[in-house]
């Protein structure tokens, strides 16, 4: 299968929701949505936005609103939890015996924590190690532009030179492992 490797040459936060805390946090792996909106974003500044109903556009939408799948990119090393796993919503305690359940070994999982009563739940978590991140903290701009007294925000960035790995955008006849010269094609960066 082939490969795409993304390296971050500018410090990033990949999008995550502001948080009640004024803590902007960071993804820690590329989702599709983000690699589908970098191809698109290559696509334009390369073509310029086209007229419907000309080839340009036809393309465009072939390749970026269906047809194609743009995966996830993670960090080597690690993995998204399988779907068959449940975890601590909250944080587990040091008391609770089991962190997961994996309903593909158990069977049912039970709603809550039988030790810390947290609820359990299919949760896109990455498993392995946390990457470096930075967090830089500065004073918090109103919608009148000046500085808000006394509120201070973080923000999360992953560092330079971070890696991600993931498959390659592909159609899903590529994926169905069909034969034959694909039809849909990426322009090359
Ligand atoms: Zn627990």
């Amino acid at each position: 299968m082939n490969e795409l490797v993304l390296t971050l040459r500018q410090p990033a936060q990949i999008g995550d929701r502001a948080r009640e805390d004024f803590v902007l946090s960071t993804l820690e792996h590329v989702p599709g949505t983000v690699v589908r909106g970098a191809f698109a974003a290559s696509w334009l500044a390369r073509n310029g936005v086209s007229a419907a109903g000309t080839p340009e556009r036809a393309e465009f939408l072939r390749l970026f609103e269906g047809g194609v799948r743009f995966g996830p990119l993670l960090r080597p090393g690690t993995e998204f939890l399988p779907l068959s796993v449940v975890t601590h919503k909250y944080q587990a305690k040091e008391t609770c015996t089991e962190v997961e359940f994996d309903r593909a070994v158990t069977g049912e999982a039970p709603l809550r924590c039988p030790d810390c009563g947290s609820p359990l739940d299919q949760v896109k978590v990455l498993r392995g190690d946390r990457p470096p991140v930075r967090r830089r903290t500065s004073v918090s701009i109103g919608e009148s532009g000046v500085a808000r007294r006394g509120v201070l925000f973080t923000r999360e960035t992953l560092e330079v030179g971070q890696e991600f790995r993931g498959a390659q955008p592909r159609t899903g006849q590529q994926e169905a492992g069909q034969h034959g010269r694909a039809e849909q094609k990426l322009p090359h960066r």
